[in-house]
């Protein structure tokens, strides 16, 4: 039984915590899900969180607009990685994929979140390019002007949902100014002629992954999101939103590990009694426990910090982001430990979660980046 003391914390209202119930019942009905074809696996996830009504909190609905109640975001994806980590995926790149729009979008592009959060529409976030995953500032795709509209021509690489979605936010070179200041966001269909999918990328914890190509794409002057150059902001606002619940996501993972470990270690018997009665044992399910507590108060604070109408939460979500998925790397290589062979046998719980929690101390900023942007903003004196 996972441990749901945390919602009586001070950071959530009732709401949340009948919301908490409905999520957990929903993934015991539903999952976990069939990963043998994970592309379609994805697709059947989207439309039954859009179908369930779990994808409208993803988005702002575009007849009566509220901002994105991140708390909710990190409730769903934690409860959803605890059960099963492509679900979680399916979620959370709904809300990435759709969040520029959900910011910066106008009544237009706005429409298309009406599909997105019903799961009739598949988002995807199209940000990195070879030669500039954590140097973004360097993208090289390029949006030049052409009659009323604009060019895109170049390559994105590593884009979740690529090949699967229906609608990619790119962020392309436009030139206003040099490095960050000359990029801006487009809303792109798939169906375009010139965009194909260069590459379909396998991963230790399969989801879908593509390599995107550019081949003079014509868009017009409407698909831009924000304004001319607004495209760094439009991405560092949208990544300001999610990457606490990346954060989220690493503890609903750390969780299901502890839970897998304290089950472990409480049934199996070793030196004439249970395991669990190891000191050195109990040394390690404790400072689980810790890591699991210590993240989940970094992850919700940045939550209801954003919620409680702070304008960025740049420091505390790359607090949250960098700590709870540092520390659920650790989290499960003990409950592998803990398993001894059967940690690491295929198909095991906590060898998946093994497998699961490797990508997200890269994405959305590795754990280096993360450091960097908290140091900037503890020595620039900047409250959040
Ligand atoms: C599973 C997965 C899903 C992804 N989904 C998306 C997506 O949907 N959309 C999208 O746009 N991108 C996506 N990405 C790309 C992801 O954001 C990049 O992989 C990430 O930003 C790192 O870029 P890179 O891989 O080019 O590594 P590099 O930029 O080459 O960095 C390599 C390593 O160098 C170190 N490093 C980097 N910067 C610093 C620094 N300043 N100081 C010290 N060390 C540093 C870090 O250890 C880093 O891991 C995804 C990646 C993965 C693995």
């Amino acid at each position: 039984m996972p441990d749901k003391s945390f919602l009586t914390w001070p950071f959530f209202t009732d709401r949340h915590r009948a919301l908490a119930d409905g999520i957990e019942r929903w993934c015991e009905d539903n999952l976990p899900a069939d990963h043998s074809d994970v592309e379609e696996a994805c697709r059947e996830l989207v439309q039954k969180l859009g179908r369930d009504g779990w994808l409208a909190h993803t988005a702002p609905d575009p007849q009566s607009p509220s901002p994105l109640d991140v708390r909710t975001l990190c409730l769903i994806r934690e409860t959803l990685a605890r059960h099963n980590g492509i679900a979680d995926f399916a979620f959370a790149m709904q809300g990435l994929g759709a969040g520029p729009i959900s910011l910066f979008g106008n009544a237009a592009q706005r429409q298309w979140l009406k599909r997105t959060r019903a799961g009739e529409a598949i988002s995807a976030f199209a940000l990195t390019e070879p030669q500039s995953g954590s140097d973004v500032a360097n993208i090289a795709l390029t949006a030049e002007r052409y009659g009323d509209g604009y060019v895109l021509d170049g390559e994105k690489t590593w884009i979740s949902n690529g090949g699967i979605a229906d609608l990619y936010v790119v962020f392309a070179r436009t030139g206003e100014g040099p490095g960050a200041k000359g990029l801006s966001a487009f809303l792109m269909p798939k169906d375009l002629v010139g965009f194909s999918i260069a590459e379909k990328i396998e991963v230790i914890a399969p989801h879908p992954l593509a390599r995107l190509k550019f081949e003079r794409v014509c868009v017009p002057a409407s698909a831009m999101i924000g304004a001319p150059g607004d495209g760094f902001k439009v991405a560092m606002a949208t990544l300001d939103i999610f990457r606490a619940t990346v954060g989220a996501a690493a503890l609903g993972f750390a969780r299901r590990a502890l839970d897998e470990a304290a089950a472990r270690v409480r049934e199996r018997k070793l030196f004439g009694g249970p395991l669990a009665e190891l000191q050195m044992v109990q040394e390690q399910i404790a400072e689980m426990a810790l890591d699991v507590d210590a993240a989940a108060l970094l992850v919700y604070r940045a939550a209801w910090a954003k919620d409680n109408g702070a304008a960025r939460v740049t420091r505390e979500a790359s607090m949250a982001k960098l700590f709870a998925t540092e520390r659920a790397q650790q989290v499960i290589d003990k409950a592998v430990q803990l398993h001894g062979g059967d940690g690491v046998r295929r198909g095991a719980v906590v060898e998946r979660l093994y497998r699961e929690i490797r990508a997200l101390r890269i994405y959305e900023g590795a754990s280096e980046v993360q450091k960097v942007v908290i140091a900037r903003q503890v020595l620039a004196g900047a409250s959040s």
